[in-house]
């Protein structure tokens, strides 16, 4: 097959291993920087032009859009869908996983496992909104933030109180979140691909913070997974619309909770921890489905 990676950057660790696994397996593997594609989207034969040359007879792409480029990113997946492509991940389903809030809300309809979450834009109500969490302490985030920059502890009411104000002066949307203490700074990475969980890690916060950030100084290591928290990430992937998808997750003392649902997992990090050849089951995963599946017809 024809694949094209949809990367910013050829030299990232991810990139890499997909390029790699592909001409392992034979396939003709070229990275696109989908931030330097145009597309003429009235034309009778919908096209996707790179370096000033049409892309042509692509059988497949690999979406690895960044967070803060996903508008233009899934703009150019879904001319790809127009085109008859098969993805790996749908448009539709990146912009969906790419809204914190919107997740949410599809996971709790799904009656998927979450913590007590509240959501509001820079409420007055801020005693009625802690709440309706449970009361302090309570971890609040900004919608936008990434890489656990933007998520706070607040132990006591007073702290809470304090940083919902002072999100409030940043006209901010945020989440305020019971604090899942038992979790004890570990979070678990679950690897989903077509509704299998192929790989796994628990990530562990730095000493005295409770965010497992792997940029925030975590440690990754191998975990097991218990029945209930595999058939969780699965769930949790097919409620998004995901075939390819990284389900972060919080053992809590009411089993386990979802906490975001990544669209564009790293490789890097569970390769190492889990080692799985990640790269070679996505890669097999479309070898398997991507002559099965009509894109076109699915565009919304
Ligand atoms: P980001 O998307 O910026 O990584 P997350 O929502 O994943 O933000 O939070 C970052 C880290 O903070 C998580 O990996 C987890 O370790 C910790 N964390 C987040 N929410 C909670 C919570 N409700 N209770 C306990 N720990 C949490
Ligand atoms: N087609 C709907 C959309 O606007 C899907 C509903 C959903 O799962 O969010 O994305």
């Amino acid at each position: 097959m024809k694949i094209a990676i949809l990367s910013q950057d050829a030299s990232l660790y991810s990139t890499k291993r997909l390029k790699e696994a592909g001409e392992a397996l034979g396939h003709e593997m070229r990275v696109i920087n989908y931030l330097r594609c145009y597309m003429n989207i009235t034309s009778h034969k919908p096209a996707v032009f790179y370096n000033g040359q049409p892309l042509e007879s692509v059988d497949v792409v690999i979406p690895r859009i960044a967070a803060s480029k996903t508008f233009y990113g899934t703009a150019v997946v879904r001319q790809f869908e127009v085109m008859g492509v098969f993805s790996a991940n749908e448009s539709q389903a990146i912009s969906r996983s790419r809204d914190k809030l919107r997740c949410l809300q599809l996971l709790a309809r799904d009656g998927i496992g979450l913590p007590v979450t509240g959501f509001a834009h820079a409420t007055q109500d801020i005693e009625g909104l802690l709440e309706s969490v449970g009361g302090a302490p309570v971890v609040i985030k900004l919608l936008e933030g990434t890489q656990g920059i933007g998520v706070v502890l607040a132990e006591t009411h007073q702290a809470a109180k304090s940083v919902i104000e002072a999100f409030r002066q940043l006209d901010a949307n945020i989440l305020v979140q019971e604090f899942i203490k038992e979790a004890a700074g570990v979070d678990i990475r679950c690897f989903v691909i077509g509704g299998k969980v192929v790989a796994a890690m628990k990530r562990q916060g730095a000493e005295g913070d409770f965010r497992s950030n792997l940029h925030r100084g975590g440690q990754a290591s191998t975990i097991k997974l218990t029945p209930e928290e595999r058939s969780t990430a699965i769930r949790a992937a097919k409620s998004m619309g995901l075939r390819v998808a990284g389900v972060d997750m919080l053992r809590s003392n009411h089993g386990p909770v979802v906490m975001e649902v990544n669209s564009s997992p790293g490789l890097e990090g569970i390769e190492a921890a889990s080692g799985v050849d990640v790269a070679t089951k996505i890669i097999e995963f479309l070898e398997k489905n991507a002559p099965l599946e009509n894109t076109r017809d699915r565009i919304q």
